[in-house]
């Protein structure tokens, strides 16, 4: 994991005024930089800063090194950071707030909030990966041909090796609870 130097602390970017950027503030500012949302992430080894990082980062208000992360983006909304935080802080839901914020305000993240959409929506639609379903609705929703061309040739590898599947609603539906109990807990947040 990537450590903070002392003068990239220090080093601070004005947030642009955004309302749930302000929200989100407020609620991190009862951080306390212990640590236990760290310690509790089964993500924690595939992120390049650890929640806590994210959350100082925030607190200060770098935006720039906040969207360079991949952090938010392996975020899988377990809850278990939430439900051991002794501040009450609700790291889950800052990490959704992280997701939605940088696919508005950053454009290099517009991308990666993209295809976290489709991903997601391919698997609620699907009940596990359909990657052809995937690229496309992921392809349509950049609305750029360049970028679908610069996945014809390894699109056409994987047919060659007879990887692609046509959509599948074998499993359709099959973990349509699950989603709905995501949707019933974000309400209520
Ligand atoms: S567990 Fe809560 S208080 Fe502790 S570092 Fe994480 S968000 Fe901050
Ligand atoms: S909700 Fe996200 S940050 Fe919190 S423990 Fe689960 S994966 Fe980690």
């Amino acid at each position: 994991m990537r450590q903070m130097t002392k003068h990239q602390a220090l080093t601070i970017t004005p947030l642009p005024q955004d309302s749930e950027l302000c929200e989100l503030q407020a609620m991190l500012s009862r951080c306390m930089q212990c640590g236990t949302c760290t310690a509790s992430c089964p993500n924690a080894q595939a992120m390049d800063l650890t929640p806590r990082q994210l959350w100082r980062l925030v607190q200060l208000g770098q935006l720039d090194r906040i969207f360079e992360s991949r952090t938010f983006w392996m975020c899988s909304s377990c809850y278990t950071c939430w439900l051991r935080c002794p501040r009450d802080v609700e790291p889950t839901r800052a990490m959704a707030a992280l997701k939605r914020l940088a696919g508005e305000h950053d454009r290099a993240s517009r991308r990666k909030s993209a295809f976290y959409r489709a991903f997601a929506g391919n698997i609620r639609r699907y009940g596990r990966v359909q990657e052809t379903a995937l690229m496309s609705s992921y392809l349509t929703s950049l609305a750029s041909p360049r970028r679908a061309l610069e996945f014809t040739p390894i699109g056409m590898k994987m047919l060659g090796k007879g990887k692609l599947h046509p959509p599948s609603r074998a499993f359709a539906g099959r973990l349509e609870l699950l989603f709905r109990k995501v949707d019933e807990m974000e309400e209520r947040t």
